[in-house]
């Protein structure tokens, strides 16, 4: 139902810029001149997770030195280390030389990321597109940022809006729009919520915000659009 869909969307989209530069940034090349600064990186301690998820065992009432248990913590704590570390990778943008001014989308990026209330995964979908200007950048640098904001402990929205307030800073474009749909296992594994429900999520911004039709066309070719 069209109605529904577009409240569902208007709820996260409402363009605020977050005042502050998200925690954990710690491989983002920026321009020079470009706005915002350089954050440390997330890092994880392996071994005092390893010594915490021994405790855990004991405390969730499990014979840690048990056969069948004893590499557990080694393997939890490397599992959340690959879960919490981004790939580094190179996310400079490059001059829009041809004059590009159409939208660019790239979606079904893979969302991987764990939820900050429960340290269990949510995993979905993001759909990124931005409107060019003087700036572009590679498609698969856009599942590159996705990435580097899903490998945290993360709530969706903030994900969602991170992913905007990247491009923002670093590409500049006349307009960004991103719509993430996860499922949480938080949710579905706890029966709050039937399975298979999935939150959906999206940060507007520029003329993907305030242009009906260019934001129209962002959900049709996100794949979003049908019925609206
Ligand atoms: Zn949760």
């Amino acid at each position: 139902m069209p109605g529904v869909e577009q409240e569902a969307w208007a709820t996260s989209g409402n363009g605020h810029r977050k005042p502050t530069v998200p925690a954990g940034v710690g491989v983002l090349p920026r321009e020079p001149g470009a706005p915002g600064g350089e954050v440390p990186p997330f890092v994880v301690d392996v071994s005092a997770a390893q010594r915490a998820v021994a405790d855990l065992l004991v405390a969730l009432g499990a014979d840690a030195s048990s056969e069948g248990l004893r590499e557990t913590p080694r393997r939890v704590a490397s599992a959340y280390a690959e879960f919490l570390t981004p790939e580094p990778f190179d996310l400079a943008s490059f001059p829009n030389e041809d004059g590009y001014d159409e939208l660019i989308v790239a979606r079904d990026i893979p969302v991987r990321s764990l939820c900050q209330h429960h340290l269990l995964p949510f995993t979905g979908l993001a759909h990124v597109g931005y409107l060019p200007d003087q700036r572009i950048l590679g498609l698969s640098k856009l599942a590159r940022v996705v990435e580097l904001f899903a490998r945290r402990l993360q709530i969706q929205e903030r994900l969602t809006c991170q992913v905007a307030d990247w491009l923002d800073d670093h590409v500049q474009p006349e307009g960004i729009g991103v719509i993430v749909e996860a499922d949480h296992c938080c949710m579905t594994l706890r029966g709050v919520r039937a399975r298979g429900s999935t939150t959906i999520t999206s940060a507007l911004r520029g003329a993907v915000r305030d242009d009906p039709s260019t934001r129209q066309e962002f959900f049709a070719l996100a794949g979003l659009g049908r019925g609206t």
